[in-house]
């Protein structure tokens, strides 16, 4: 078959780890090979960060609850995460990437966007340097990945989503590995796609949509803009419609990292009760939490967000010594800040973010899940963990004052984070 991947401008690769957490697991744990294996919290309410594709054959996939989990295969082997290592095999990884372009532009761990437009003339067509990094990567590091090339980052992360491995309760089928969308093909291969594989096509508006009996990207591009922005708004729907038409036009920003991550809830009506709004917090905790257990993430600086009914926004935030990665610790820092915010004129949303982040590093195994507290060994760290948290506390309310009446403190919407849902799994 012809190379016309020399055509592809600018060229993009998608390089994404297979089942990276797990696979690394593996590679430490070879007397596992064959075996379906779980990561993630083995806690009460923990989730799969990672599993082997022979856990996907019984169904299990990134992001479940664990329990659910070892409904599908009690026989797997379960793991807790060991993100210090995951992060070690991340930064040998991206090395490799920066071999190949200066222009790496990391999602996560395991996931990267590379500009090789300006690498052609010295390493060959993108299809070869494709090959040749996936090469690479099995040889020095013993791991697989998937990669796609396109002319977009949208159709070369749908492109290495098309060359990963295929599972069904059966077997398991290696993927192509490495597919390039050539220049004029983006739309044949996009059109056929299901509508969910779309950045922004969540379950709310894939049925939606359904109803519509919109299936394919291929019948969003057919809809049109005009009814797609009836049914989801003006700028869900155009934007929808843009992609569909295969109109991505975000560049490839070199050596951008989440500078914060965070969860934010809008509510249907404005709430006064601060029992109401702490639950909402534990449970944005916990989502913070499960985000940063699965990038291997551990952050110092906690802020509330907080919008009154009349729109007026507040942020306060506290600085700890030590990092934070779990939800129980995040959630009490919050409600802290929380108490000493005056309620009256109704809370119109809530959100809670982790900045000032860094790798969750092993002298710190800090999983901070009650369950977790019992186990001896991890008794003396949980122990610290708590200490810093309830000075933290202490500290929050001699700077606050509890329950303080006033008006509001900070206006500052510049020192608003950006925020982040979930990845897309592995
Ligand atoms: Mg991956």
């Amino acid at each position: 078959m012809v190379d016309r991947s020399m055509e592809l401008v600018p060229a993009i690769l998608h390089v994404d780890m297979d089942a990276f957490f797990a696979s690394v697991e593996l590679l430490d744990h070879p007397e596992l090979a064959g075996r379906p294996v779980i990561v993630g919290g083995t806690g009460g309410r923990g989730v799969v960060a990672s599993c082997t594709y022979e856990a996907r054959r019984y169904g299990v996939r990134s992001a479940m609850p664990m329990f659910r989990a070892r409904e599908l295969c009690p026989n797997a082997v379960f793991l807790d995460g060991r993100h210090a290592r995951y992060g070690e095999v991340s930064t040998q990884l991206h090395e490799m990437f920066l071999s190949v372009t200066p222009l790496v532009e990391p999602i996560g761990l395991d996931e990267a966007f590379l500009d090789v437009t300006g690498s052609r003339r010295l390493l060959g067509s993108p299809l070869e340097i494709a090959r040749t990094l996936r090469d690479r990567i099995a040889a020095e590091l013993s791991l697989r990945c998937s990669v796609g090339v396109g002319r977009s980052k949208l159709i070369a992360k749908l492109a290495s989503e098309a060359a990963k491995p295929t599972v069904s309760p059966e077997a398991v089928e290696v993927g192509p590995g490495v597919r390039v969308v050539e220049p004029g093909d983006e739309l044949d291969f996009l059109h056929a796609l299901p509508i969910e594989a779309l950045w922004g096509v969540g379950p709310a508006t894939a049925k939606r949509l359904h109803g519509l009996g919109v299936k394919t990207v291929g019948d969003i591009a057919r809809v049109g803009e005009a009814v797609l922005v009836r049914q989801l708004g003006r700028s869900h729907g155009a934007h929808l419609a843009a992609l569909a038409m295969g109109h991505d036009p975000s560049p490839v920003v070199a050596g951008r990292e989440a500078k914060s991550i965070g969860h934010e809830q809008t509510f249907a009506r404005d709430v006064t009760e601060i029992g109401e709004l702490r639950a909402k917090l534990v449970a944005m905790s916990d989502a913070v939490a499960e985000v940063l257990a699965r990038e291997g993430l551990a952050g110092r600086t906690v802020t509330l967000k907080v919008r009154f009914g009349d729109f007026t926004t507040l942020t306060r935030s506290h600085t700890l010594d030590l990092p934070l990665d779990a939800g129980a610790a995040i959630a009490a820092v919050a409600e802290a800040l929380l108490e000493a915010v005056d309620l009256v004129a109704g809370v119109r949303l809530l959100g809670v973010s982790l900045s000032g982040l860094g790798p969750a590093n092993a002298a710190r195994q800090l999983s901070f899940g009650f369950e977790e507290a019992e186990r001896a060994e991890r008794g003396a760290a949980l122990q610290i963990s708590w200490e810093e948290v309830a000075r933290a506390l202490a500290a929050i309310r001699t700077r606050f004052g509890k329950r303080a009446v006033g008006p509001v403190s900070t206006l500052d919407e510049r020192a608003a984070p950006e925020w982040w849902g979930p990845s897309s799994g592995d």
